[in-house]
């Protein structure tokens, strides 16, 4: 049986994860810190979360949730200009993301004075890290899809790596923010070289 939007093989099933890193307007195209083609991902990502949710399988949400004083905006001699503060609109989920009806949020760099690029160690509504979350599942494989490619992604993936599991990384569903020419595919080029497997949400993968 094949399925012409999703056929990863073997097909999403028992013990596969999801984590979708950072679709925040303020990280696509005409946010405070936009990745020039960050609303490509989108498209991949829904049949991805769509093809979890018939699943039942577990999918992660993880958003950059700044206080306004965040120790990674310039103003407090960070490198970036001020984005994704809480409760603003360029924090919120992009409106064409198919984030269901209690979906689980990981929100990370929530404090003043830490920097959170990793996922890993962003918290839920409860107060448990991602981390937590996945060493409470029984894991086969953790698929990742989100922006940007060589900062939150690459982290979370290096994370997520040193804790044994097994990453599945959808080129089509990742985008880069490219600062220096090249960062993106020296960052896919790191993953692999820490076990992620590379894969389009609509090519086969062995
Ligand atoms: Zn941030």
């Amino acid at each position: 049986m094949t399925d012409p939007h999703f056929p990863i093989t073997p097909a999403p099933g028992a013990g596969d994860v999801l984590v979708v890193v950072d679709v925040q307007h303020d990280f696509l195209p005409g946010g405070a810190l936009g990745v020039s083609d960050g609303d490509r991902i989108i498209p991949p990502l829904n049949r991805v979360i769509d093809r979890f949710l018939q699943a039942g399988l577990p999918i992660f949400f993880s958003r950059d949730w700044h206080p306004p004083d965040h120790c990674s905006f310039r103003e407090q001699g960070g490198p970036w200009p001020p984005h994704c503060i809480r409760g603003t609109w360029g924090a919120a989920f992009a409106e064409n993301l198919h984030v269901p009806d209690g979906a689980v949020i990981i929100s990370k760099g929530t404090q003043k004075d830490e920097e959170q690029y990793s996922t890993l160690f962003g918290h839920d509504a409860e107060g448990r890290t991602l981390a937590r979350r996945l060493e409470d599942l029984p894991v086969r494989r953790v698929f990742i899809g989100g922006l940007a490619t060589d900062y939150c992604v690459l982290n979370t993936v290096r994370d997520a790596a040193k804790m044994g599991f097994r990453l599945w990384v959808m080129t089509d569903a990742v985008a880069a923010v490219d600062i220096q020419p090249g960062d993106g595919a020296r960052a896919l080029d790191e993953m692999v070289r820490n076990g992620a497997v590379l894969i389009t949400s609509g090519e086969p993968a062995s």
